[in-house]
């Protein structure tokens, strides 16, 4: 024989009853049917019984339980069969309603009076569940279980005396075999008759202790989720079903908040050895999770992931606890006869302090009791004045293999502070079944979901990214992850989200992640006006895992903000120069956030665009190996101009094809001053460990002084025209000693030169294409010859290309 459970989220409305009937009708043997309150009834329950005890109205409320029961009936009996069940049902709500008017009368609310009216909701969806079930099951009855099940006087949480309950049981079923049982859950009564109930969530317990009693052959747990999940589905989207669990791992989380099932619902199943299935009323075909005690080995390192939401702390510490045996003794057990539940405990290994943590609505009394117990020590400062910390979450990773996988601490850690998730206490279980951490509550859904991406590695892992500037970079970076997607789930399991989108003149944002493919519409028609501290903000509030700000623009603006990005935990990768290239100070600031945030801070389109130039030269470094020089070629304009000034074309006339071609900056003298030439070498001498300021790069001229102080664009090319002379000279003077132009910039001893050279066929920048770079170390390791980079160093292409790669480098951390 089984016990079916259905829970308030399977009860409630007219179709989910439907479906619980559906289950019932295809159910083979004659089952035992446990039912919860209708979903939402225990606690409107507890609001009018509070309502009615502060002289609050409560009367539209209990109206409106009324009828929400009489429409189940109409819904789903004929006309003719209604009535006797309104009459039973109205019975009930008239007792319900003297019993608030007493309270309101007497505006006290005692734990007994509150189990009595909470015993409502389970007595009036079992005898509303019972009769709409008699057309399809005739031998259907309303079971009031409270009479069943015997309890001690603890009203709220009562104990079960299993002895006088089994026997209880099993005559009442002797009695009943033939009927289809449709029991109250959750409420039981102490030996004088009183109404006790078993604690929120009790019903599976009710399942249970039936199935204990009966020795059933399974529970069945129906509820509104595929079983037991990774984590909480409502918080963590990727949370993927379980097909099973041992008893200890189920109630360990469920003890940690995976509210799925009642802790205390394990211990009669465990003792008959009687497997519970988590299954779900409106996904019959999921087979469930199986809780069981013979569990096949699972690969999976942990389980689940699950949460308490809402908790305060309690921090006990002074130097009289030092050494004091029994001191820890008193506090708990003072705090257990008072009956608050002491959800975690850390103790500092000096045993100086001790941590725990409580439900918010038991933090105050919890602390009373301290001040009243503890009053000579506090007085003589022995222990310091305890405080209530509120605003705090429970998360908890649970699962058997954790005793023997290493390294599961670290992972978490890892998780929670490369997110700037803070840890205020850690606990460890004793059986090593679990570890739980409290963190800010603000923090719980950004931490869930890190946490659960970094154990789940197998899952897609989800990168938030906020982008700034939607210039000729960033448009074709979209472009690119638009196309990439489908390829980085299946080859990279990376999921890129693009959460947030701002240039100059409008910001848009969403919880979800852009279309890429309508990201300029939106941005044209469902934005707001572009604000970058506001865009800023917002990112921070949004405080989502595994997040990144992509800075896709030329601009000093978003400079400012780095720092404290970075300090937020997000990571920021940039293709701006401006940054790296400011004050050593500031570039130093920015290294230094990112490593005590333990983020990432990757610019490697700084210098050769998508060219791995930077992190080759991070490779090096990292390695121990030491840069003794680096030359390079990083203007790809610069480069373009110098391998086509060969033939009879004037110097002018190729400056103007470059500009054409899209390779200069809009006023090409911001090229050919050399200018963002030195940013690159001193962004690279910076990352070589040389700690100079832009004034310590010597820039050689490339042009006549004329050139340079042109006052428009136009007069500029005017002069480049009249000084037509002086470029004729360089060329024929190169050609003559067959060598090439190149302008050059180098390293040596510390030291950054830019200078126009005339190389000849034996140097390694002698060849060299259209607008390529290129790049030539020479370190310890590369001594006799220099390790090369060399290939296109410009072009919105190749850069959003890098910008992509330090994405994926991110994601793939
Ligand atoms: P019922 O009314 O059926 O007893 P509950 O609300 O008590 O249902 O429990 C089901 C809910 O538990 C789900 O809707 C889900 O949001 C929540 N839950 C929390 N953690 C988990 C988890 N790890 N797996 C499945 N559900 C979870
Ligand atoms: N109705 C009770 C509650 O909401 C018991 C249950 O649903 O299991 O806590
Ligand atoms: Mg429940």
């Amino acid at each position: 024989m089984k016990i079916l459970k259905f829970g308030g989220t399977s009860v409630g409305t007219a179709s989910s009853i439907q479906a619980l009937l559906e289950i019932l009708k295809s159910t083979k043997e004659n089952p035992i049917v446990v039912v919860s309150a209708f979903a939402g009834v225990t606690n409107q329950l507890i609001d009018m019984a509070e309502c009615a005890c502060q002289e609050q109205p409560y009367e539209e409320q209990l109206k409106e339980l009324e009828s929400r029961h009489y429409e189940v009936v109409r819904a789903l009996l004929p006309a003719a069969a209604q009535n006797p069940v309104f009459s039973k049902l109205k019975i009930y709500f008239n007792e319900l309603e003297d019993i608030l008017g007493s309270v309101a009368t007497l505006k006290e609310l005692s734990a007994q009076t509150r189990d009595l009216i909470l015993s409502y909701g389970e007595r009036c969806s079992t005898l509303t569940i019972s009769h709409v079930a008699k057309p399809c099951f005739p031998n259907a009855i309303a079971v009031d279980g409270s009479a069943l099940i015997r309890t001690d006087s603890n009203f709220g949480q009562a104990k079960v005396d299993t002895p006088v309950t089994e026997q209880l049981i099993q005559a009442y079923y002797q009695e009943h075999q033939d009927s289809l049982l449709i029991v109250t859950g959750f409420i039981s009564s102490n030996e004088q008759g009183r109404i006790t109930t078993l604690g929120r969530g009790g019903s599976d317990y009710t399942a249970s202790i039936w199935a204990a009693a009966l020795d059933a052959s399974e529970i069945q747990i129906w509820t509104d989720v595929d079983g037991m999940l990774t984590a909480d589905p409502r918080m963590v989207e990727k949370a993927f079903s379980l097909p099973e669990l041992s008893y200890t791992e189920a109630m360990e989380l469920s003890y940690f908040g995976a509210k799925v099932i009642y802790p205390p619902t394990m211990a009669p199943a465990f003792s008959r050895k009687i497997p519970i299935v988590i299954k779900n009323t409106f996904n019959v075909d999921f087979e469930g999770t199986y809780i069981r005690h013979d569990v096949q080995p699972s690969k999976l390192p942990l389980k689940v992931i699950s949460s308490i939401n809402d908790i305060s702390i309690l921090n006990l510490s002074g130097s009289g606890m030092v050494g004091k045996a029994g001191f820890s003794g008193r506090l708990f057990s003072l705090l257990s006869r008072e009956q608050i539940n002491v959800v975690l405990i850390t103790q500092s290994s000096s045993e100086h302090s001790i941590t725990f943590a409580v439900k918010p609505n038991d933090a105050v009394q919890a602390l009373n009791l301290i001040y009243k117990e503890f009053e000579l020590e506090l007085q003589s400062k022995k222990i310091e004045y305890p405080e209530v910390e509120s605003g705090l979450s429970v998360l908890a990773i649970v699962g058997e293999n954790m005793k023997h996988t290493p390294g599961m601490a670290s992972r978490l850690f890892n998780a929670l502070g490369r997110n700037g998730v803070n840890v205020r206490a850690i606990a460890q279980g004793s059986s090593e079944y679990n570890i739980s951490v409290i963190i800010n509550k603000a923090d719980l859904s950004k931490g869930l979901n890190a946490v659960h991406d970094a154990f789940y590695s197998e899952l897609r892992k989800t990168l938030h990214v906020f982008c700034l500037g939607t210039g000729n970079i960033g448009k074709t970076l979209f472009n690119q992850l638009r196309k990439q997607m489908p390829f980085l789930a299946s080859n990279n399991d990376l999921e890129v989200k693009v959460m947030g989108i701002s240039n100059t003149r409008q910001m848009v944002f969403s919880d979800i992640g852009l279309d890429l493919a309508q990201w300029e519409s939106v941005l044209q028609n469902d934005s707001q006006p572009a604000d970058l501290a506001q865009f800023i903000k917002h990112m921070k509030a949004m405080n989502l895992p595994n997040c990144v700000f992509v800075d896709n623009t030329a601009s000093p603006a978003p400079v400012d903000y780095y720092e404290q990005i970075l300090k937020s935990s997000i990571s920021v990768i940039t293709c701006n120069k401006i940054g790296n290239s400011g004050s050593y100070a500031q570039y130093a600031a920015f290294k230094q956030a990112a490593r005590t945030y333990n983020v990432d801070f990757y610019y490697e389109t700084n210098v050769g665009a998508g060219l791995p130039i930077i992190r080759t030269l991070k490779d090096l470094m990292l390695s121990g190996d030491k840069v003794s020089r680096i030359e390079a070629i990083l203007s790809g304009t610069i480069s373009y101009i110098f391998n086509n000034f060969t033939g009879d074309r004037q110097f002018h006339e190729i400056v103007r094809e470059a500009q054409e071609k899209g390779f200069t900056e809009p006023d090409p003298r911001d090229d050919l001053n050399g200018k963002d030439f030195m940013r690159k070498m001193l962004i690279l001498a910076r990352d070589a460990g040389y700690p100079l300021e832009e004034q310590d790069v010597v820039i050689e001229n490339m042009l006549p002084e004329s050139c340079l102080n042109a006052a428009s664009v136009g007069e500029f090319y005017q002069e480049l025209e009249k000084n037509n002379d002086y470029f004729e000279n360089l060329k024929s003077q190169a050609s003559s000693a067959n060598k090439a132009l190149r302008y050059i910039g180098s390293l040596v001893d510390g030291k950054v030169a830019i200078t126009l050279q005339m190389v000849d066929a034996s140097h390694s920048f002698y060849i060299l294409s259209g607008s390529d770079n290129i790049i030539a170390f020479t370190t310890e390791r590369y001594k006799e010859r220099p390790l090369v980079v060399k290939g296109p160093g410009a072009g919105a292409e190749v850069t959003a290309a890098g910008v992509f790669a330090d994405i994926i480098n991110v994601g793939n951390k």
